[in-house]
């Protein structure tokens, strides 16, 4: 799919507390410029909550001519991959947001920080600690206990020097020691208790290969790298709260060419998802989903792959607005904004996704004709198409009930319907195979309808969609329900959560033949059905398409359902 530029929608300017920091940061002069940045870490596909960070940190570089620097935050090679570094760049940009040339690695000032931590240990504000992992945890005290004061704490600034450079010249395994700031061991705030800074890590970086053995903290590395770029407003999610005086500390004691002000806003949660890569990165290991771009996946991948366009997303993002307190946004939002764009964009077609054959008992045999269809109803320049018509068509199975209840206008012995863009016809019969079940309608229609009404002004009550049998293609068509069956799934055991009928998929679908020429990649909207776009997975042979989304929001009265 070609790259989608940054639009009007983009480009308007959004109203919340941190934009209005920033405008009161321009017209008090505190920045003649505004520079922020979106900091992932290569450890996972982006998720829409990632989707939210972009909007906000691009957004704002957009609204405010100012700029956004892309920045991987790559200081654990053991978990971070060229793949995702990547797959991010491609959904950044996919999203419709663009760094120019301002991409950034926190692997880039490993040197800068290096030397900075040197300067600490001479300035007695960094020690080395030799106790274990497990002696450091419980030695950190908690929420109401102080923390006790390491017996290593006190090394004079020679003796941590010379350990601190045995450890970045490897001479040490994994997790004997760390570098840590001497702070307050007994601070209310735990993350002011001697914060970890370097650990011991002999793993090949993806970018700095082998040089180094030692990787730094986020809590260290972060704040410094925001500095060095001369980020104004360093946006994050309000997890890092309580991170904020480690972060302030860190640039008062080093000599940092700026100090940029951290600003916390809520994180995105939806219902029937889960926003956490760790879960993300289970789900695709353990076999759950086919992959990081699975349709049912909350990541961008899977949301591009199922169809969803990224003005969707957008649109979505500044609905929910950026608040200062958690919670939980409903999916069925989101859903709405991707119906919202969908309506307006996606040509529509004609699919039947469970066939049923009908005959035309008095059509000619042989015979076909050519009817005209709109494109899209609203919009008269999008054109029409034509579709062929002729004694043998499929329609819906679902569209017919041999005993119907009473509302049900739909196909049943002896009711007459409309047939999209065709005919009125009318059934005389349905024919069942030797275990009962109908496989085949025997109906009739009225030539004098035409064009779908009827000369003597005779109503039907069901206008049906409906292929020719001959003229239609193959498909195969997957659909998708949440991925999990709770509104609010327990990402401590998501796997008990999981929705079993998530994906349903149907083989033996039929579709017009304009939805296989071309090679589109754009959704469209199959009457009556939803909204479809072509999957990777198609062959010449056959195409596989995937729903994107239902017409209707039938999903919150039947959970888990055909919706
Ligand atoms: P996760 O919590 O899903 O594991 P993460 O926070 O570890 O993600 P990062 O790569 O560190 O992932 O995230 C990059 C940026 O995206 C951070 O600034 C983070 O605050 C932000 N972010 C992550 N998840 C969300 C979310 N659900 N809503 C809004 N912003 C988010
Ligand atoms: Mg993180």
């Amino acid at each position: 799919m070609a790259l989608e530029p940054a639009t009007a929608d983009t480009a308007e300017v959004g109203s919340d507390f941190i934009r209005d920091i920033v405008q009161a940061d321009l017209a008090a002069q505190t920045y003649k410029r505004i520079v922020t940045r979106f900091p992932p870490e290569p450890n996972g596909y982006l998720h829409i909550g990632h989707a939210k960070s972009i909007a906000l940190n691009f957004g704002i570089a957009q609204e405010f001519a100012g700029q956004c620097n892309l920045r991987f935050d790559d200081t654990n090679p053991t978990k971070e991959e060229q793949e995702y570094i990547d797959s991010i760049q491609a959904d950044v940009r996919w999203l419709g947001f663009d760094w120019g040339t301002n991409l950034f690695y926190a692997s880039d000032y490993f040197d800068r920080l290096y030397e900075w931590a040197e300067g600490m240990i001479q300035a007695g504000l960094a020690y080395v600690d030799d106790q274990t992992h497990e002696q450091i945890r419980v030695n950190r005290g908690t929420l109401t206990e102080p923390g006790k004061n390491s017996p290593f704490r006190d090394r004079s600034a020679k003796e941590n020097l010379d350990l601190f450079r045995r450890m970045k010249a490897g001479e040490f395994p994994n997790g004997t020691r760390v570098l840590r700031a001497k702070i307050d061991m007994a601070s209310p705030n735990i993350n002011l208790r001697d914060p970890v800074m370097y650990r011991i890590l002999h793993a090949t970086h993806p970018r700095t290969g082998d040089k180094w053995s030692i990787y730094p903290s986020y809590d260290y590395a972060h704040g410094q790298s925001d500095a060095i770029e001369g980020i104004t407003h360093s946006v994050c999610t309000l997890e890092f709260e309580d991170h904020r005086p480690l972060y302030d500390w860190f640039l008062d004691k080093l000599p940092v060419p700026a100090h940029p002000h951290q600003y916390e806003f809520a994180r995105l949660n939806l219902t029937y998802t889960l926003l956490s890569k760790r879960v993300l990165t289970m789900l695709v290991r353990d076999g759950h989903v086919s992959g990081w771009d699975d349709p049912r996946m909350p990541t961008i991948a899977g949301l591009k792959r199922r169809g969803v366009p990224p003005a969707a997303i957008r649109s979505f993002i500044k609905r929910i607005g950026v608040a200062k307190a958690n919670s939980v946004v409903d999916v069925g939002m989101l859903e709405f904004c991707i119906r919202e764009e969908l309506n307006r964009t996606s040509l529509r077609r004609m699919a039947v996704l469970r066939p049923l054959k009908v005959v035309i008992e008095n059509y000619p045999e042989g015979q076909t004709e050519e009817l005209e269809a709109v494109n899209h109803p609203d919009d008269p320049s999008k054109g029409t198409r034509r579709i062929a018509f002729g004694r043998e068509l499929y329609v819906e199975r679902e569209d017919f009930m041999e005993n119907p209840p009473k509302k049900f206008f739909r196909l049943s012995p002896g009711a007459e319907v409309r047939l999209r863009y065709a005919y009125f016809i009318k059934c005389r019969e349905a024919i069942k195979d030797a275990s009962g079940e109908v496989v085949e309608l025997r109906c009739t229609y009225d030539p004098a309808t035409k064009g779908g009404n009827a000369p003597d002004g005779r109503k039907v009550k069901a206008t049906l969609h409906w292929l020719p049998a001959v003229q239609s293609l193959p498909a195969e068509i997957r659909l998708y329900n949440q991925l999990f069956a709770k509104p609010n799934p327990d990402a401590a055991n998501f796997a008990a959560d999981i929705n079993p009928e998530s994906l349903e998929v149907l083989s033996d679908a039929r579709i017009e033949p304009a939805i296989a020429q071309g090679n589109s990649d754009a959704p469209m909207q199959f009457e009556r059905q939803g909204y479809f776009v072509r999957d990777q997975d198609s062959t010449p042979a056959k195409l596989v398409l995937n729903r994107t989304i239902g017409l209707r929001d039938t999903f919150a009265k039947e959970v888990g359902g055909k919706g």
